[in-house]
């Protein structure tokens, strides 16, 4: 299966769909990757703080495709922010990962409060810089905090990645990510799987197309131009979700999906999260 490229602010190509690790433990990770490249996948999201950077670190050492094939990101933790430690930090999750380069390099959330996200976004402006990471962006950053950064800053962030499903469709952050050039990574793609999957519209789409709930939800992104992150460590399902560039949604397919809207995060709210 392959993944067909979108191309970043910066001209660097990034897969529209890749495989998510939040909560994989690292010798479990280490599986997942596997099957995952096996699969097809070249994209892999993980962060410092999903402490797996070395499980997928081993995966891609032991995988035969070559690393100028693969798209590896990685997030700064929050108690990095903050200049020399967000470098100190790039530091550490590049040996966890073994890696000569990351191909993107996020903040992970914005945390106001602390007023730190541009000095931390300077740092990762330097290691882009150095060329340790092909694409530098910021996760969890609602408009605000966008605007504040894009202000005082010098590279437009490649992506924000965001939580984003068909009950939260965050127009606003895509439209304003549209103007901007900044490409929509939607995080939590298929709701984490859990009452997501059984809407009856969605349901009904799948039994019209053949497909399961996870392909249609994926697809849907897909339409949209999302990127997409789906995580599952069953390797049934690894397989299944990435089978999403041989078939379409209509028009009426993607209108249904997108009465499901209501606003609702699963996650915490970027305004407020402020731990680690
Ligand atoms: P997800 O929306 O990808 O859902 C994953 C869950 O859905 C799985 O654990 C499984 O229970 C279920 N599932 C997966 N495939 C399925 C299928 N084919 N059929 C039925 N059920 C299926 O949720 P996620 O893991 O929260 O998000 C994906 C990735 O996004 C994470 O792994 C991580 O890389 C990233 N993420 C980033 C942030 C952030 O703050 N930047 C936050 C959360 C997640």
């Amino acid at each position: 299966s392959k993944v067909p490229p979108i191309i970043l602010n910066n001209g660097v190509e990034m897969p529209q769909l890749g495989f998510g690790v939040w909560q994989v433990p690292d010798d479990e990770a280490e599986r997942a990757v596997a099957t995952a490249l096996e699969a097809g996948y070249r994209s892999i999201d993980t962060a410092a703080i999903y402490d797996n950077e070395e499980g997928v670190g081993k995966a891609v050492a032991a995988s035969d495709v070559p690393r100028e094939d693969l798209f590896i990101t990685t997030k700064l933790w929050n108690s990095d922010q903050g200049y020399d430690s967000a470098l100190r930090a790039f530091d550490v999750s590049l040996e966890k990962l073994g890696l000569e380069y990351v191909d993107l390099y996020l903040i992970h959330w914005p945390l106001p409060s602390r007023g730190k996200f541009v000095e931390t976004y300077k740092a990762m402006e330097k290691i882009h810089a150095d060329g340790r990471a092909k694409a530098i962006g910021v996760s969890n950053f609602l408009t605000e905090h966008l605007e504040t950064l894009i202000g005082a800053t010098s590279v437009i962030p490649a992506v924000n990645q965001i939580e984003l499903h068909p009950q939260l469709q965050q127009h606003a952050s895509r439209e304003y990510h549209a103007e901007q050039g900044i490409r929509t990574e939607a995080w939590s793609p298929l709701g984490q799987g859990k009452g997501l999957l059984e809407i009856p519209a969605i349901i009904a789409i799948a039994q019209k197309h053949n497909r399961t709930p996870a392909q249609i939800v994926l697809r849907w992104h897909i339409q949209h131009g999302n990127v997409v992150i789906p995580k599952s460590v069953t390797p049934s399902r690894i397989r299944e979700n990435i089978q999403v560039f041989d078939f379409s949604l209509d028009a009426e397919d993607m209108a249904a999906i997108g009465a499901l809207n209501e606003d609702r995060r699963i996650g915490p709210d970027p305004a407020t999260f402020d731990i680690g």
